[in-house]
């Protein structure tokens, strides 16, 4: 177990400034193994019970995993039809743990889950612009032209700009490798509609240089490495 002083401990758990926490401490609001303490500097560890009122106060852990989504789950935590990849993860997190970076219900592949809002920032935010690999297989071979302007830019219903360039890599007649460099809602989708095609199956195998997990089998999920989260600083 860490050990570390009482009112860090409460400053991160609380996420309450230093010299409010100096403040619960002085009021007799914080209890340590259930004994009133006022001592700021007193050493406890993560299996110490400490509270604020009564209510426990818990370490924040932040966790960054990787998943291979199965079809039939959504990125959010609260939909009608499909129920949350984020039930897929085993064990508590504090703060809850959301996802980095969307999937459809349909796709499969990469996702990323954390609790730590600022990477996920750095994740899907437009300005860092991570390049995203998908396995695409299609309904229809595509059309040299196809290939041409998807890798040109193409518009996209509804919006205002072309798609960036993307990269189109033929793998067999009806499925392609696609890397693109933005994130817009059902982007691959709208893509291949946008050329007359359609997606049947989308899997998703890396964003940034982070690749899936290949010893990673549908539904299962691992830790990501430290170099691996570094990737998006
Ligand atoms: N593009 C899509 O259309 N769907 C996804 O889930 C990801 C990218």
């Amino acid at each position: 177990a860490t050990v570390q002083r009482l009112d860090k401990f409460i400053s991160h758990a609380a996420d309450l400034p230093r010299s409010q926490v100096k403040r619960l401490l002085h009021a007799g609001r914080i209890t340590v193994n259930g004994t009133i303490t006022k001592q700021a500097k007193l050493v406890v560890d993560s299996d110490d019970d400490i509270r604020l009122d009564k209510s426990r106060l818990i370490q924040a852990r932040l966790a960054y995993i990787m998943l291979n989504k199965p079809t039939g789950y959504v990125s959010t935590r609260d939909d009608s039809t499909y129920p949350s990849a984020l039930d897929l993860i085993e064990g508590h997190f504090h703060p809850p743990l959301h996802v980095a970076g969307r999937l459809d219900a349909d796709a499969t592949g990469l996702l990323f889950l954390t609790n730590d809002g600022q990477w996920s920032h750095r994740v899907t935010s437009p300005n860092h612009q991570h390049p995203k690999t998908y396995c695409v297989t299609l309904a229809e071979p595509l059309s040299e032209q196809a290939i041409q302007q998807l890798e040109q830019g193409v518009m996209l219903h509804g919006d205002e700009r072309p798609t960036l360039p993307a990269q189109v890599e033929q793998l067999d007649a009806l499925t392609i490798r696609l890397v693109i460099q933005e994130g817009r809602y059902h982007q691959v989708k709208r893509m291949l509609a946008a050329v007359g095609n359609k997606v049947m199956q989308l899997h998703r195998e890396q964003i940034g240089s982070v690749r899936l997990d290949e010893q990673l089998n549908v539904g299962t999920s691992r830790e990501l490495s430290q170099i691996e989260r570094e990737h998006f600083i």
